[in-house]
């Protein structure tokens, strides 16, 4: 016979019969009954056939004659068939086209739910089954199984009275028969299981191959399996990517603790997805979505992790993009209204917390209808853009310029210190700057645009609450400068206002000032222990024609601001070397050193020594005469150029004294490297020097200083006998201050040159 088998995958346990055409005694073999999972359907029921047909035609004499072991055959194929997890059956089909089981095994029940009585005489319960989508195939089938005397195979679907559908597998061997029937012995299965996880095999292969990209590892962390998207998105063909690790895509961009917890999160959780940079085969570093899953068997051990990723770059530009659209204007590129009021809010609280004061400028460009009316609105916008530019150049680090809306601008400027009026005139120099720019004519395409701009400003504080307050309060004040006649800036605050008026009306009549030579030099006696004249400090005095004699407290940091005291220090350092020169032709003036005020910004320009050096050339004045006084903030900047600097002048005999000492911050070691004469007592330590023991210990600590230094010591500000002789039992022996003389005219040092004049 001809061996045919098929497969029971599900079912191994049961034992399986292998062979077409043996007799009862092989297939009842006992060794036969366990070896193999193959099953002969064909030669059960050859067996059976066999068993049965000498049932059914034996006389009770016959059976008597049976042997014992025959009888006990035949009841153990039985019990087998039955047991078979399938139905075991012969099928007749005669000439005239009727059909029946004229055997079927207990299988008929699970399989077909069927009794094998229902089915012995005609085969129609069975057919009526049949699926009606399926009984045209079946029958086809079984008509050229029984004309080609092929083997019948077919899996079908039947279906039952409840509705369930169930798929059922037959094969049969066809056998003639002399009156004209076909005989068929077989075997039929339920396979319903076996379609359903071959079809979840389909449906995982699929899934698995799909757009995300999808690598597997072993509980090691191995990589053992990665599908084509895999590949795609991160450019490791499957040979290089199994037997690594996903180390292999490490970005290096996250650190450890990123990982600990994702670690942490699938050990505990069994899973974990985020958003991960990781990088390609080609060293791109991009941004994924990754989700992993560990993979447990029955008892919870971790037997894989299954990681799908999704290359996300696409979403995070989508993202940023609106983002971008979110908080920045997108003609100009300025921070949008909505950004601005975020970060005013920070600088609010900020301000609060520090104590500090920040300023809100608003600003609207004058006559802009007019442009965008006469010119179109490409040109406006073109218009826009330029003063966007523009205003960022004036921005210094931390401040925020935006764009609120049509021609509306706003800048804010976060940290201008903790003095009030100090943090004014720093916003109005940013102001100041920024109507300036927008005053220089703007080249549009072929048009030159001449604009300017109004503004409002105002401070806020510690004392300040809402964001939306400080924004009216400028608008108001913007209101206020364009009603000002535009092309101006206009503070909120009233004392801000006059404040800044007051500064402005100051540096018109600084600068008037010099043109007009109203300033004029005092000079202060400064004496020795015994009295005697050594030499004066020039301290310059402003006589203006309505203010009066104005002091120097009241104008010398605008002067410094505004660059004007160069030109005024200039004229100050000609003025004392012209004297110095006089007083050199005259012995008892010759040995006076005159002491001249330099300030930071002055000495700091590039052209100080150079100029200074050119001053006592140009006057004749011994330069050894000469003593400049600077101040402990000189040094905060650019140290070492300060050194050279004062070397140099050092070098033609020029002096120094560091004047104000003790309220700044010298470091000692500065101050051995610096090529000083003197130190300068502050005057504030004077004052209190007799009642106030720290003050005193300052004094005779920078009286030690100097005299380790090498360094002449004087004391400013000395305003009674008790100063003084305090002073000169510490051993600070040159004094300066009011108790010896008020800074004068020149006149007024008659009185001591007298003195030291024998004649
Ligand atoms: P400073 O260099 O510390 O000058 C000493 C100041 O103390 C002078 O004020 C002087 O009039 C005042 N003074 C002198 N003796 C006494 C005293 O016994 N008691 C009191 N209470 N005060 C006394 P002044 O002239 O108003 O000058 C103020 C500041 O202006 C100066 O401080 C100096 O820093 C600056 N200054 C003055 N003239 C010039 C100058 O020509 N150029 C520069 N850059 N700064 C100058
Ligand atoms: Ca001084
Ligand atoms: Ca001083």
């Amino acid at each position: 016979g001809v061996e045919r088998t098929f497969h029971f995958r599900k079912l191994p346990s049961y034992p399986m019969i292998s062979a077409v055409g043996m007799t009862t005694r092989h297939i009842l073999a006992p060794h036969l009954e366990t070896r193999s999972r193959v099953l002969g359907e064909a030669a059960v029921g050859t067996a059976l056939l066999l068993a049965l047909a000498a049932t059914a035609s034996a006389n009770a004499l016959a059976e008597r004659r049976r042997t014992a072991e025959q009888r006990k055959a035949l009841v153990q194929l039985q019990t087998f068939t039955n047991r078979v997890p399938g139905l075991v059956y012969e099928y007749l089909q005669r000439p005239n086209g009727s059909a029946a089981f004229p055997f079927a095994s207990e299988g008929i029940r699970d399989i077909l739910r069927l009794s094998a009585t229902d089915v012995a005489d005609d085969a129609a319960a069975f057919f009526a089954l049949i699926h009606p989508d399926d009984v045209s195939a079946v029958r086809s089938s079984l008509q050229s199984s029984a004309l080609a005397m092929t083997p019948w195979e077919c899996e079908y679907r039947v279906r039952f009275a409840d509705g369930t559908v169930r798929w059922i597998a037959a094969k049969a061997i066809p056998q003639r028969v002399d009156d004209g029937s076909t005989r068929w012995h077989g075997f039929m299965s339920d396979t319903t299981e076996q379609r359903q996880a071959a079809e979840s095999l389909r449906i995982a292969a699929t899934a698995f191959e799909s757009e995300e990209g999808v690598f597997i590892t072993d509980a090691q962390g191995i990589i053992i399996r990665v599908n084509q998207a895999f590949s795609r998105i991160t450019g490791y063909p499957a040979e290089e990517a199994l037997g690594k690790t996903p180390g292999l895509l490490k970005s290096g961009r996250h650190d450890a603790a990123f990982y600990a917890v994702m670690r942490a999160s699938i050990e505990q959780g069994g899973a974990w997805q985020g958003e991960i940079w990781n990088r390609r085969k080609n060293g791109e570093v991009f941004p994924e979505w990754l989700n992993i899953t560990a993979v447990k068997d029955e008892s919870g051990t971790v037997t894989h992790y299954v990681s799908s990723l999704s290359d996300i770059t696409r979403r995070k530009q989508a993202e940023a993009q609106i983002q971008n659209l979110a908080f920045y204007d997108p003609l100009t590129s300025l921070p949008n209204r909505r950004l601005f009021i975020d970060r005013l809010k920070q600088a609010l609280a900020s301000a609060a917390r520090h104590h500090r004061y920040g300023a809100l400028l608003f600003m609207d460009l004058d006559h802009f209808k007019n442009l965008n009316d006469t010119h179109g609105h490409a040109r406006g916008d073109m218009l826009l853009q330029r003063v966007a530019e523009r205003l960022n150049l004036c921005r210094r680090e931390g401040d925020t310029v935006a764009r609120l809306g049509g021609d509306e601008f706003v800048a804010m400027l976060p940290d201008l210190g903790s003095d009030a009026s100090e943090a004014a005139s720093g916003a109005e120099v940013v102001a100041t700057k920024m109507i300036e720019t927008l005053r220089q004519p703007f080249e549009l395409g072929d048009l030159v645009h001449h604009g300017s701009a109004s503004m409002g400003v105002t401070l806020f504080s510690f004392l300040d609450d809402s964001v939306d307050e400080l924004l009216k309060r400028a608008e108001l004040a913007l209101y206020q400068a364009k009603d000002n006649g535009r092309n101006t800036l206009r503070f909120f605050d009233p004392e801000m206002q006059a404040a800044m008026v007051e500064r402005a009306q100051l540096e018109a009549d600084l600068r008037a000032g010099l043109n007009e030579h109203q300033f004029v030099i005092y000079y202060q006696p400064q004496v020795n222990q015994s009295g005697h004249l050594v030499g004066v400090e020039a301290l310059v005095r402003w006589q203006h024609p309505t203010r009066g004699l104005v002091l120097p407290v009241t104008y010398i940091h605008l002067a410094e601001e505004t660059g004007l005291i160069m030109p005024l220090g200039r004229w100050v350092l000609a003025q004392a070397c012209a004297q110095l020169k006089l007083w050199s032709l005259d012995p008892a003036t010759a040995e006076l050193s005159l002491a001249v005020n330099v300030s930071a910004v002055q000495f700091h320009s590039d052209t100080f020594v150079q100029d200074t050096l050119a001053t006592l050339a140009e006057s004749g004045a011994p330069p050894s005469r000469l003593k400049l006084e600077l101040t402990e903030s000189l040094m905060v900047k650019d140290m070492e150029s300060v050194i050279e600097k004062m070397q140099l002048l050092k070098a033609r005999g020029v002096g120094f004294s560091l004047d104000d000492f003790g309220t700044g911050y010298s470091s000692l070691s500065y101050l051995k490297r610096l090529p000083l004469d003197q130190l300068k007592i502050d005057q504030s330590f004077l004052h209190e020097a007799l009642s106030n023991p720290k003050d005193a210990a300052i004094v005779r600590a920078t009286v030690a200083l100097g005299k380790s230094l090498g360094l002449m010591v004087i004391a400013e500000g000395v305003e009674t006998r008790a100063q003084r002789d305090f002073l000169e039992s510490e051993g600070c022996l040159h004094y300066q201050g009011f108790y010896f003389g008020h800074p004068t005219p020149l006149a007024g040092l008659g009185r001591f040159l007298v003195v030291q004049d024998p004649a």
